[in-house]
């Protein structure tokens, strides 16, 4: 069952209505969603579904399905279970959302900062990752804050852009993720574009502006193998 992802269209929906479709072992199936499923690094969603009678269902993280955009979210083991055919509303973990919106797109920018292949990431509400393949000696922590903070003070718009299959085949530079290659087979692939700073295909959440990153802080770097040069970075406020 294929679920519309509101969240693709508009990352800033905190509350919406939807169906339930199915209720499964894995979790609860609905025509429309605002939850971001876990992929591409970034943490799953959490939230409340709540029933006519005003009964709330925990969403303590959302998964994808089997089939292509299908999305499970997953109740709490205590919290009741909703019947197929009943609507909900939704509401998302907003707090949380947004911080993972705006260390993912901080991610694009720091990326751009160290130019190398990314072999790894991941976003979680308090701190982000992405591993290089590159030399220890290269990453000087006060200078990638610096340089990452310079291009976020630039302020400038994020843009969505779809392109396709064929599009990306013949632009293979896009691809900067080594472990994680965009989604195929849907025709279309999904762009966030950071005019002047970053192109790549990627299916998160992002922030409108990048100035709504505010700062970032690096925590770390370290070595986690050859190929894994990690750069863990948290907000700065
Ligand atoms: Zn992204």
């Amino acid at each position: 069952m294929t679920t519309e992802l509101l969240f693709r269209t508009d990352a800033y929906l905190k509350t919406a209505s939807a169906r339930v479709v199915a209720v499964g072992e894995r979790g609860i199936e609905l025509d429309r969603t605002i939850f971001y499923p876990m992929g591409g690094g970034q943490a799953g969603d959490t939230g409340v579904l709540s029933r006519e009678s005003g009964e709330r269902i925990a969403v303590v993280d959302t998964r994808k399905g089997e089939a292509i955009d299908s999305v499970l979210h997953v109740a709490a083991a205590t919290t009741p279970r909703p019947e197929p055919g009943e609507t909900l509303t939704l509401e998302i973990d907003w707090q949380r959302r947004y911080a993972l919106m705006r260390l993912h797109t901080a991610l694009h920018v720091l990326s751009c900062v160290v130019v190398a292949p990314v072999t790894g990431g991941n976003i979680a509400p308090d701190k982000a990752r992405l591993d290089f393949d590159i030399d220890m000696r290269l990453l000087d922590a006060g200078k990638i804050e610096r340089e990452t903070n310079a291009l976020i003070a630039r302020g400038v718009e994020t843009e969505t852009v779809w392109i396709t299959d064929e599009e990306l085949d013949a632009r293979p530079e896009l691809v900067k993720t080594m472990s994680v290659q965009p989604p195929r087979g849907a025709g279309r692939v999904r762009l966030l574009r950071i005019p002047g700073i970053d192109l790549q295909p990627c299916g998160g959440t992002h922030v409108r502006n990048i100035a709504e990153i505010g700062a970032i802080r690096v925590l770390r770097i370290r070595s986690e193998g050859k190929r894994n040069r990690r750069v863990e970075i948290a907000l700065a406020n």
